[in-house]
């Protein structure tokens, strides 16, 4: 699967989403449309549209939203951003979201350590935490595979997680990756490497829309999926 997307042509760069076209008239117009105001206003609608999924558009919106509104609601969101950054790290153990050395499915005494369910991203271990399926450990790789924006395995938490392996206490590896092309890449090439290890690897089911992520699926699916995982990599 790695041999096939390294060949495939990069994407082209003009694409952009919110605009709907490549290239001519509206994206035309949604650069013309970030020239137009000076100073604060327009940092802030730069800043914005840095964000992923904001589009120019989307940031004037935002930013016009944000002076309008009240400045008790907007020092608010000023102080979880600033809040956010000084006092929230990663996890030392399994890379999620952390107040302090640990977050607070490791630090938990009473999962179990015997399963550790690999995901790409924090927000997956909400995701899979909401369907009340899974009472093991988590381990976050930061992200998934991907040739393209060249994200190679030594660029993932891989090193981490087989040293977690080590130690002979976990029995079972859940891969949670997401279900499309990197995600899938990603599960392929783990099971590769844990399978040999005399763990048993599992994937999430099927059932999961192809091409989606994981924070986007219900619960009952994804918990569905949980329950149906399958042995892979042996
Ligand atoms: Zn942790």
């Amino acid at each position: 699967m790695l041999a096939s997307l390294a060949t495939q042509p990069p994407p082209k760069g003009d694409v952009c989403v919110e605009n709907g076209v490549g290239s001519g008239g509206l994206l035309t117009a949604g650069r013309r449309l970030g020239r137009v105001y000076d100073g604060a206003v327009q940092d802030l609608i730069d800043e914005l549209g840095r964000l992923p999924g904001v589009g120019p558009k989307s940031a004037q919106r935002i930013a016009f939203h944000l002076l309008a509104a009240d400045a008790d609601d907007v020092r608010r969101l000023a102080d979880a951003l600033t809040e956010v950054k000084a006092r929230v790290r990663f996890c030392e153990l399994c890379g999620n979201v952390a107040e302090s050395e640990r977050c607070r499915v490791c630090a938990d005494p009473r999962r179990g350590d015997e399963v550790i369910c690999v995901v790409e991203e924090p927000k997956d271990v909400v995701a899979i935490e909401r369907t009340r399926e899974f009472r093991g450990r988590y381990h976050v790789l930061g992200g998934a595979i991907n040739p393209i924006d060249n994200v190679g395995p030594d660029d993932l938490r891989i090193k981490e997680l087989l040293a977690r392996l080590a130690d002979g206490r976990v029995t079972e590896v859940i891969l949670a990756t997401d279900p499309n092309v990197e995600g899938e890449a990603t599960a392929t090439y783990l099971a590769r490497l844990i399978g040999p290890m005399g763990l048993t690897v599992t994937r999430l089911a099927s059932g999961l829309p192809v091409g989606g992520d994981l924070e986007y699926a219900d619960e009952v699916t994804l918990g569905r999926a949980f329950e149906g995982r399958r042995v892979v990599g042996r």
